[in-house]
């Protein structure tokens, strides 16, 4: 495999996002082929701090594999510092594409994405990103230690730090009941982690990297509820105190968000509380809530 070992750094939130494109191969390979700067093995971490304000302006895009489709027409929001923003919208409108812009994964057509005011090509990449973290649908760790794919997010990282980070995210029990503990191999030659398990674990690299802002790609696939559970608190603590961009797919888990949007056909359509929004008449998210919810 080509992600052997913790030598390679800043690989892994690359490597995180790559997972949800796993079976879109032509993705994968244009992520493998990013420049040397975009992976670099002696990254280090964020040096210059953001606060993490974040705003979109008329944003537009289409995929250079096929620009003649417009995936993102005019996407206006903005997050501000410690709110949790949440996507919502059908299959196909594009709520993963915001993530992948906002890190930079590909160059928007028009408009402009700010950071803290600044527009984010006029960041250094690696700073941008190491300011940054994803929590993906599914997570794939790496063929390694679970300290290692923990410290994945601070490479220089403590046993102390790695171990209190795992605390916090719900991981330390499940680790700490296997024979070998921090050092349990992980991935094809090691232990089979449950889906839960492993959202615990990249919810723990991302406590221990403490990114200003946060991208959760909420999972389609239900857990059980107990794993659900503690995977949801471990998610409270790591979104506390920073800027939470959800991409969600269910909405019993976002309507606690300070914002809701409502991406449909390329635009933000409906932009509210949940409060606000299931009391929009023939609104798409008060249709949305109403099958969800009806159904369960
Ligand atoms: P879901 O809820 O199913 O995850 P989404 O709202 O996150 O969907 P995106 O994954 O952002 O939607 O996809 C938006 C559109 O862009 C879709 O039509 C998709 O097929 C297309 N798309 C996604 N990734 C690529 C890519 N790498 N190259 C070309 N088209 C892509």
């Amino acid at each position: 495999s080509t992600f052997v070992g913790a030598s390679f750094g800043g690989i892994a939130e690359l490597y995180a996002q790559i997972q949800k494109a796993i079976g879109a191969t032509e993705r994968v390979f244009e992520l493998l082929d990013e420049s040397p700067e975009k992976i670099n093995p002696d990254y280090k971490g964020a040096q210059e701090k953001i606060k993490g304000n974040v705003t979109f302006k008329n944003v537009a895009f289409s995929y250079p594999t096929r620009q003649e489709v417009q995936v993102l027409k005019d996407v206006n929001f903005t997050a501000e510092f410690g709110q949790k923003i949440a996507i919502v919208g059908p299959s196909g409108a594009g709520k993963s594409t915001i993530s992948s812009l906002l890190l930079r994964f590909y160059d928007i057509t028009s408009g402009e994405i700010t950071v803290d005011g600044k527009n984010i090509y006029d960041y250094d990449l690696e700073n941008l990103r190491g300011n940054m973290s994803i929590v993906p649908q599914d997570v794939i760790l790496f063929g390694g230690t679970i300290k290692e794919n923990i410290a994945y997010g601070k490479p220089d990282a403590t046993d102390e730090e790695i171990m209190q980070a795992a605390k916090q995210a719900n991981a330390f029990n499940f680790v700490d009941g296997f024979p070998e503990k921090f050092e349990t191999l992980v991935g094809e030659r090691g232990v089979k982690l449950s889906g839960g398990q492993r959202q615990r674990i990249a919810i723990a690299r991302a406590l221990l990297k403490n990114p200003s802002i946060l991208i959760l790609d909420e999972a389609t696939s239900s857990l059980d509820s107990e794993s659900e559970k503690l995977v949801q608190e471990a998610l409270e603590v790591l979104m506390d105190g920073r800027t939470s961009i959800i991409i969600a797919h269910r909405l019993s888990t976002i309507r606690n968000a300070d914002k809701i949007l409502v991406l449909d056909n390329g635009k933000i359509s409906e932009e509210g509380t949940h409060q606000e929004l299931i009391n929009l008449e023939n609104g798409i998210y008060k249709n949305l809530s109403n099958l969800q919810f009806s159904n369960s």
